[in-house]
Order: structure tokens, then C-alpha cells, then sequence
């Protein structure tokens, strides 16, 4: 199968149909966010991340995996970027509706499996919630919620350790993915910013911007630039590893996901 042919919207109807009712079949949405990336990377970045990443997987899959992929959900939730003009955001009660209304149908049409595949940090639990929501509606279909860089072994040999912790956002890794694979929409500023050591103020003792106790912090609250972490260090041939290591991870699970039988056939209460 080609890569045109995963795509959904561009099947036939009697495609289309067909994809839907074949043996385990299973439909990948990707996410991402018009948001600020600081002064170096385009607005559009998470979705970019998403939408490449994706393909690449898919490219890799056996012709004979059932799966598609839907057009990725550009714009996204990102009201802790709204201090920085050029971010949109939608209502996170419109995204759920959302994806329940286009879970529902494909779930009607046959689809068994729904991944739901997010590259922006800022709304890793509202899909959690909406993915929750819409399998209690339509349990015939697996819904799965995950986060692109979530899970992936052996970034630490790759980036430093502080900024695994502290690089959230526009740092180290998102900058050389970009590197990787858009490099004519990378800017020239590499900034250092919304590091610990630079907070106006921190969170109190035992709080942390993510983690167990977290604070639903504010860009603004952090970073001057719109970055949170070292941009400076980046590099394509880093960001060429951290491609790489991201489509080994998401082809094992997808290739995990699609030789199981899950949701396999509910349980219940006995009766
Ligand atoms: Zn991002």
C-alpha cells in the first residue's frame, strides 16, 4: 500500500467502507497546535511533529496492516501560550464534542481501533478525557490516547538530563527535530529561557511545573521568549537520532496494537 492510500480522505467510498469493516481495522488521528515555538520554530510545530512522524511509521508498515490515517487536527488547546500572539486556540469543550462527533461515525462505520496520536504537551489530558468519553459511548471501538515523545526509551542518551526535565517546550529537541525535518523553517535565535535557574519565581517546595504536584503554569509565568529550555546545543544530526528513535517507538506499539485482538469482546457484570 502507498502512502496515498492510508490516507483516509483520500479513499473511495467503497474504499472507505471496505478499510472500515476489515478485521481489526484502525484509524490514526493525529494532533498537534498553532502555538508560539519561541523565535526560532514555526507556529506550526507539534502538528508538523505529528503529521511527519506518522508517515514515516506508516511508510514502514506492512502493506496488508489495516490502518489509515485522518487529516491531522492542526489548531488545537493552548490557552498557556495566549500571552504570545500567533497562538489559536479552540475551547477544550469544542475539541471533545469533536472527537466525539468523528469518534462516533467512524466507530458506526466499523473502524474497531482509534488512535489518537498528540504531539502537544498542553493537551495530553484533555484527550485522555475526550478518548474516555467517546469509548464509553461507542465501547465497540479502542480508543487510545497518546503523546508522541511519552514512553520513548533511550532519549536520555541523547539529550541531557536537564533538559529532559526542564526543556518543555521550543528547547533542545524540538528545535533539532525541526532541524531534521524542516530545516527552512527554523530562525536563527537559539534561546535559553524558563529555565529553574532563570524563574522569576519558582513553584513552592514539592510543586513542580509537570509531575506529581503540578501547577498548570502559564508560558508567560516562566519565559520572556516563548521557550522553555536550551535551544542552543540543537542540531540536525540530533534531531536526525530523535526521529529515528520516535519511529521505532510508535512502530512497535502501532505493530503491537495491530497484531492484538483489543478491545477483544466486553466482559460485563455477569447477568
Ligand atoms: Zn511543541
Amino acid at each position: 500500500m502507498s502512502r496515498h492510500q492510508r490516507h483516509f480522505e483520500r479513499l473511495h467510498q467503497p474504499q472507505a467502507q471496505m478499510a472500515a469493516q476489515q478485521s481489526g481495522s484502525t484509524l490514526i488521528w493525529p494532533f498537534g497546535a498553532i502555538e508560539q515555538h519561541g523565535p526560532q520554530l514555526p507556529l506550526v510545530t507539534d502538528a508538523l511533529f505529528a503529521d511527519q512522524v506518522l508517515n514515516a511509521v506508516l511508510d514502514r508498515l506492512p502493506m496488508e496492516c489495516p490502518v489509515w490515517r485522518l487529516p491531522t487536527q492542526t489548531i488545537g488547546f493552548s490557552p498557556e501560550h495566549g500571552d504570545f500572539p500567533g497562538t489559536l486556540s479552540l475551547p477544550a469543550e469544542l475539541l471533545i464534542q469533536m472527537i466525539g462527533s468523528v469518534g462516533s461515525q467512524v466507530a458506526s462505520m466499523g473502524f474497531r481501533r482509534l488512535v489518537l496520536f498528540n504531539a502537544h504537551g498542553g493537551q495530553i489530558a484533555l484527550l485522555q478525557v475526550a478518548a474516555r468519553q467517546l469509548r464509553r459511548h461507542v465501547p465497540s471501538m479502542a480508543v487510545l490516547p497518546c503523546f508522541l515523545w511519552s514512553g520513548v526509551q533511550g532519549l536520555s542518551s541523547l539529550v541531557s538530563d536537564e533538559e529532559l526535565n526542564h526543556g518543555l517546550h521550543a528547547g533542545q529537541a524540538e528545535t533539532s527535530l525541526m532541524l531534521h525535518l524542516a530545516p527552512d523553517l527554523v530562525g536563527s535565535a537559539r534561546p535559553r529561557d524558563g529555565m529553574p535557574d532563570a524563574m522569576a519565581t519558582s513553584p513552592p517546595p514539592g510543586w513542580s511545573l509537570e509531575g506529581a504536584a503540578p501547577t498548570a503554569w502559564l508560558t508567560s509565568d516562566l519565559s520572556e521568549t516563548g521557550v522553555i529550555g536550551d535551544s542552543r546545543a540543537s542540531s540536525d544530526t540530533l534531531g536526525k537520532a530523535l526521529a529515528e528513535r520516535l519511529i521505532e517507538h510508535w512502530y512497535d506499539l502501532l505493530t503491537a496494537l495491530l497484531s492484538s485482538d483489543w478491545p477483544g469482546t466486553s466482559r460485563g457484570p455477569a447477568s
